[in-house]
């Protein structure tokens, strides 16, 4: 022992006298014979010097892991590539979308306050800012979460469909809104945010809904914002519920549906994603938010088959927990929890 820390014990105050050490180059053998000469007096000396080698690796540990944590803060914070994650929030809906530039959106909120802790794995616990959220549809299952996120992180933005609906969690949500003074806008025409990071370019198209819902609304799966997200080549279809009627509507349209990733519509139920729409959306992945043993049936398994006939690897929160998806804007990288 004595012989390894012989090589590393401080031998003398640098010439500057203010307290810099000189670290010894002393061979093993040399220590030893020094050992031999010296009386009480050094060996007092060298117990003190040991003391401060001691509290010289204390320091330098406790800074290394403070580096570290910061390091760790800052890659979280600041991600390179675009990444959406579809959180694992049982029987609803919640999609995390993070720009590298730092601005992040939340589609739906899921049935309860479990989004919050799912958005604190990916952010760093101290920057409590979303740029905005979207509401696809005023069900609990979507917006319930979307309370609790409000309360806790400071929101700037918010979309949503223009359609009542009265349910308590509905109403609190819009009284939130209101009490905080967030930038509301309905989603109520087609429109297309875009901008670019780095060398890559953005679009964000809102195709649907494509005008306000001023009488009762039979489904209000149907008045869901349908948004395809383009970053660099990759695309990403988010369909909220919208149902069969309303994929038709788009296709007869003629909007560009061609997605990369499909965000299964109405947790895959068989009312949504016909064999047709996925004929013109031709995802590689499809991505289902469904709870385990959800009463509903989600997803059908109709629904999976079609899925699995077209080629599209199917991700399932249920199966799966959270699913991530990385890019730069030309490779897609997936993670999920299990
Ligand atoms: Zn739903």
């Amino acid at each position: 022992m004595v012989k390894k820390l012989n090589y590393l014990l401080p031998t003398h105050q640098s010439p500057d006298g203010h307290g810099g050490t000189v670290w010894s180059s002393l061979s093993a053998s040399g220590g030893r014979s020094t050992e031999s000469r010296i009386g009480r007096g050094h060996l007092t000396l060298r117990r003190a010097s040991q003391k401060r080698f001691v509290l010289a690796a204390v320091i330098f540990v406790l800074l290394a892991a403070a580096a570290f944590f910061v390091a760790l803060a800052l890659l979280k914070s600041a991600p390179k590539d675009l990444r959406v994650t579809v959180l694992d929030v049982g029987q609803g809906d919640a999609i995390f979308v993070e720009f590298p530039s730092g601005s992040r959106w939340l589609i739906d909120g899921g049935p309860d306050e479990g989004v919050v802790s799912q958005i604190d794995r990916l952010i760093a616990i101290s920057d409590r800012r979303l740029t905005g959220v979207i509401l696809t549809h005023p069900h609990a299952d979507h917006v319930t979460g979307l309370i609790h996120i409000l309360r806790r992180y400071k929101v700037e933005k918010a979309l949503l469909p223009s359609a009542t609906h009265t349910t308590s969690e509905y109403l609190t949500f819009l009284k939130e809104l209101r009490a905080q003074n967030i930038q509301t806008t309905p989603v109520n025409h087609p429109f297309v945010w875009s901008g670019s990071e780095g060398q890559t370019s953005w679009r964000w198209e809102f195709f649907y809904p494509e005008r306000d819902f001023t009488e009762p609304v039979q489904d209000l799966n149907a008045v869901s914002v349908v948004s395809r997200l383009t970053f660099g080549e990759q695309s990403f279809l988010f369909m909220g519920d919208a149902p069969v009627e309303v994929e038709k509507l788009l296709m007869a349209e003629g909007r560009n549906l061609r997605a990369a990733v499909l965000k299964v519509g109405h947790h895959g139920s068989a009312s949504s994603t016909s064999d047709d729409f996925l004929g013109v959306v031709r995802p590689q992945y499809a991505v289902i938010s469904a709870g385990a043993g959800n009463p509903f049936g989600h997803p059908a398994p109709a629904t999976l088959k079609r899925l699995q006939a077209f080629g599209a690897h199917t991700y399932r929160t249920d199966k799966h927990g959270w699913i991530q998806f990385k890019t730069d804007g030309k490779t897609l990288t997936i993670s999920s929890a299990r």
